[in-house]
């Protein structure tokens, strides 16, 4: 055992915000443990900072002064009295500097080891690591400031490659290159983006796969030697390569192939000598069914509830109870899914104008309910999305005993969602899950580009004022439903007696 506190945990504080936040606030309610809640002064009245048991203010609004300070969330924890730190994902979560710091000042990081965060930070790093453990991965090049020896290596490897950020994440830094005479154009564009978003330029090629599926495996593992697999996520739906739509099980899956890459997951995670919550991400060429890693993001993933529901197993509960020492409550073949769960996530974007985040105040926000229906939301009715933060609204996730049976309820509840002030892209998701090729599982990872790629919304596009003068006049205008309207019609309902319940008669 190495570093941090480990040992029971009744105080966390949580540095992140939005729905993440409110997460883990939730998993904590059920395991007694007591919450603080940091914030920017953007987020003074968010949802998390009303749910914790204590909050704390941070900062100004933007990130690099307050959910980036990874010295005043130490501070914040240590004079409130918590005993562990939970990054949640996204901010300082992949930051292994902050995990040593909140160690460093004895409290408990809920999550993996600093080394093992630095091991899978870099990109190109955590391939060679895991290839030398035997986990298979695309052929890959980093080279230095020579540009010709980036032409070399491309040809070397096979048009076409992509060109990615070193430091990478959420999809950026990110070229795909079809012929040589584009290739140094998209490093310096590459580099540039990467320097601005990671705040380090280096990029290198990997070979680039034309019909592939994103397909990911949760791990987890305890400070007892235990490591295993929760199976697979399919997050092939992506736009700008970065994911909306994801489920689990995947459909492209055989027992024989889930078996390989799961115990591809188990080695690579064991090659780091991981502890906690994990994802591996893989590519796959379904040209030829072969599978190869991508990345680790060593920590909680946004589309971790459609694993909740297939496995039944709290994710976020068990990232604090790992943390806290606690030995794995099952082993492997005690895992297995049951199910289909969808998850579509819903930002504050504008998908006929190349997936643009929007920012406005949110006039009006109503969730779908009902059996099998769980929204992840750190916003309600008068909040704001900012230029500052993230634009995920929610995440929508369905759950029920097969696809077709999960597609169609996440139909439904789509239809349910009424967001009002700002563009959404909730309209549009329903769209890709109802298009034929989503239906038949033929999900890869250029579905939205092949067949999207010109989508407008169905209606002219009419003002908030229209859309809730128009709700009040339906909602007034609304007949009584036919079996209520007809007195002969055989349904019994007390309210409709006037004598039914008389009160002291
Ligand atoms: P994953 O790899 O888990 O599928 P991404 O690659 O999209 O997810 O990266 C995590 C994303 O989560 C980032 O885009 C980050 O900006 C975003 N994020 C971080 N914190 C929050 C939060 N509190 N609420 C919503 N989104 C967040
Ligand atoms: P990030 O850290 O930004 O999440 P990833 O390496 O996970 O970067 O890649 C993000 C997405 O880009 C993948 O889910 C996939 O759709 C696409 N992608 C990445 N590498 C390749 C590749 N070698 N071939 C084809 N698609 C790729
Ligand atoms: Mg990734």
């Amino acid at each position: 055992m190495t570093g941090g506190a480990d040992g029971p945990i009744s105080k966390i504080l949580i540095a992140n915000r939005g729905e993440v936040a409110v997460r883990i606030i939730r998993a904590c309610r059920e395991l007694g443990i007591k919450t603080v809640q940091v914030y920017s002064e953007a987020d003074a009245r968010s949802i998390p900072v009303y749910m914790a048991d204590q909050a704390v203010l941070i900062g100004p609004p933007p990130p690099t002064e307050s959910y980036l300070r990874g010295d005043r969330l130490v501070e914040a924890a240590l004079t409130t009295g918590c005993d562990a730190v939970h990054p949640g994902f996204g901010f300082l979560s992949e930051n292994a500097d902050f995990a040593a710091a909140v160690q460093a000042a004895g409290l408990t990081f809920v999550g993996p080891e600093p080394d093992s965060i630095r091991a899978m930070g870099l990109k190109t790093a955590a391939l060679a690591l895991v290839r030398a453990a035997g986990v298979p991965t695309l052929p890959d090049y980093e080279g230095g400031d020579d540009l010709g020896d980036y032409q070399r290596a491309a040809h070397e490897i096979g048009y076409p490659v992509l060109v990615k950020a070193v430091a990478g994440g959420g999809g950026r830094g990110m070229r795909i290159v079809r012929a040589e005479a584009e290739l140094l154009d998209a490093i310096q564009s590459a580099r540039r983006e990467s320097e601005k978003a990671f705040a380090d330029s280096r990029v290198f090629l990997e070979k680039y796969i034309e019909n592939a599926r994103h397909i990911e495996f949760q791990v987890f593992a305890d400070r007892h030697g235990n490591t295993v697999h929760l199976f697979e996520r399919e997050c092939s739906i992506q736009r700008r390569h970065q994911k909306i739509i994801e489920e689990t099980p995947s459909s492209y899956l055989n027992v024989d192939l889930r078996t390989q890459m799961g115990t591809a997951a188990v080695n690579a995670a064991k090659a780091v000598n991981y502890v906690n919550a994990g994802t591996i991400e893989f590519i796959v060429d379904i040209d030829d069914g072969r599978f190869y890693f991508l990345e680790m993001n060593t920590r909680l993933q946004v589309e971790h509830p459609v694993t909740e529901f297939v496995t039944g197993i709290d994710l976020v509960k068990l990232q604090i109870q790992v943390a806290a020492g606690e030995p794995l409550p099952f082993r492997q073949q005690d895992l297995s899914q049951r199910g289909h769960a969808l998850e579509c996530r819903v930002y504050a974007e504008d998908p006929a104008n190349g997936f643009l985040p929007v920012t406005g105040t949110i006039l009006k926000i109503v969730e779908p309910r009902g059996p099998g229906i769980r929204v992840d939301s750190g916003v309600g009715s008068g909040d704001t999305i900012t230029i500052h933060y993230d634009p995920m609204i929610a995440k929508l996730v369905v759950y029920d005993r097969n696809r077709v049976l999960a597609i169609r309820r996440m139909d439904a509840a789509l239809s349910q969602y009424i967001i009002l002030g700002l563009t959404t892209n909730l309209q549009f998701v329903r769209d890709v899950i109802n298009s034929p090729e989503f239906q038949a599982g033929n999900t890869t990872t250029s579905l939205i580009e092949r067949q999207f790629a010109n989508w407008q919304p169905l209606n002219v596009p009419i003002s908030d004022e229209a859309l809730i003068a128009a709700t009040i006049s339906e909602i007034r205008q609304r007949p009584i439903s036919s079996t209520q309207a007809d007195p002969t019609a055989d349904v019994y309902s007390p309210w409709l007696r006037g004598d039914a319940f008389r009160i002291g008669g």
